[in-house]
C-alpha cells in the first residue's frame, strides 16, 4: 500500500529521469485531460507533498497525481517492455530520449498552475518528509481536535501529510498508545510523531517498510498485518479491527498488553470488532 515514503521515493527517481528533460511523448489517459499533449514540455522538477506527486513543467504548469490504494509510476529506459500492468490501467505516459515514466492506476490526474499548487495541495498538513517538515505546526493541527481518536488523526493529511495505515500502525505500537486513544489523553504526542516520521525516513530510500529494522518478509513489523500472532515483545496475541470512514485503508493492528490503556477508549475497539463505521473526518 503506497505510503508516503512510497511516493518520496518515486519523486526522486522520476525527478532524476525527468528534470530538464524535453518530454518526447507525454500523454495523459484520463478522459479531462484526453486533449493535453504535454510533448514538447520541459520538466523543471519532480517532488512530492505528502502522497502527492506534483510534476511542474518550465512553462509553469504542474500535473499532479496521486497513488491511492493502488497507483504506481514505473520508470523504463528506452525500448525495455513495461510490465507495470495491462495497457489500459496506463493513466500517463512521460517519455524523455532515454525514460520512459509510466504511470498506472494513478487517480487524480490534475493540471494546474505551479503557483496556484495550494488549490490541489494547501490543505494538507506539515509533509513529514518535506525539506518543510514543522513538528509544531503538525501538533497544534492534531491538538486543534482533541477528541479525536489518536488513529484517525494520524491519517489525517490535514494534520500532518505522508503516513498511511502501516506507519499509523506501527509508530502506535512503537509508542505504547492504544489506536482508540483520544489525542488529548496521548501523554506523549510530539513523540509518537516524531517516531512516526523517524520510521519513514528509515525507509524512504528503499522500496521495503521495515519498522522492525529486519527486513525478512514476516519479521519486518511489529504488528501490522499479524492478527492472533504473538507480540514479539510481550507474546500476547495481536488484535485487528477497523478504524476510521474508510475501512480498506484503516484496518488498524495493536497489541492490547503494549499498548494498554486506563483513557477511555470505545469498547468494540478492545475486542477488534469489525465494521466500525465513524464520522467522516478524513482528507487526502
Ligand atoms: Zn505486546
Amino acid at each position: 500500500m503506497p505510503e508516503g515514503d512510497t511516493v518520496w521515493l518515486a519523486a526522486k527517481r522520476m525527478n532524476t529521469a525527468l528534470a530538464g528533460q524535453t518530454l518526447r511523448r507525454g500523454e495523459l489517459r484520463v478522459p479531462q485531460l484526453a486533449a493535453t499533449d504535454l510533448t514538447g514540455r520541459t520538466v523543471a522538477e519532480v517532488v512530492s507533498r505528502g502522497k502527492h506527486m506534483l510534476t511542474r513543467l518550465t512553462d509553469g504548469w504542474t500535473l499532479r497525481t496521486h497513488y491511492r490504494m493502488d497507483g504506481s509510476w514505473h520508470i523504463y529506459r528506452k525500448g525495455a517492455r513495461w510490465r507495470g500492468g495491462p495497457a489500459f490501467s496506463i493513466r500517463a505516459v512521460l517519455a524523455t530520449d532515454r525514460w520512459d515514466c509510466v504511470g498506472y492506476r494513478l487517480h487524480d490526474v490534475t493540471m494546474v498552475r505551479t503557483e496556484q499548487e495550494d488549490t490541489v495541495v494547501g490543505h494538507l498538513g506539515p509533509d513529514v518528509l518535506g525539506p518543510d517538515w514543522d513538528l509544531d505546526e503538525a501538533l497544534r493541527r492534531l491538538r486543534s481536535h482533541p477528541d479525536e481518536q489518536v488513529g484517525v488523526a494520524v491519517l489525517d493529511q490535514r494534520n500532518l501529510c505522508g503516513p498511511g495505515n502501516l506507519y499509523k500502525v506501527e509508530g502506535l505500537f512503537v509508542c505504547g498508545v492504544h489506536p482508540w486513544m483520544r489525542v488529548a489523553d496521548v501523554e506523549d504526542l510530539s513523540g509518537l510523531v516524531e517516531r512516526t516520521r523517524a520510521l519513514m525516513l528509515a525507509n524512504r530510500d528503499r522500496p521495503e517498510q521495515s519498522t522492525t529494522g529486519d527486513l525478512r518478509r514476516g519479521r519486518d513489523h511489529w504488528v501490522y498485518g499479524r492478527k492472533d500472532k504473538p507480540c514479539y515483545r510481550c507474546g500476547t496475541p495481536i488484535l485487528r479491527g477497523d478504524q476510521g470512514p474508510d475501512l480498506q485503508e484503516r484496518i488498524t493492528y495493536w497489541c492490547p498488553t503494549c499498548q494498554a490503556t486506563d483513557a477511555p477508549v470505545d469498547p468494540l475497539a478492545r475486542t477488534g470488532e469489525p465494521d466500525h463505521p465513524r464520522p467522516l473526518t478524513s482528507a487526502t
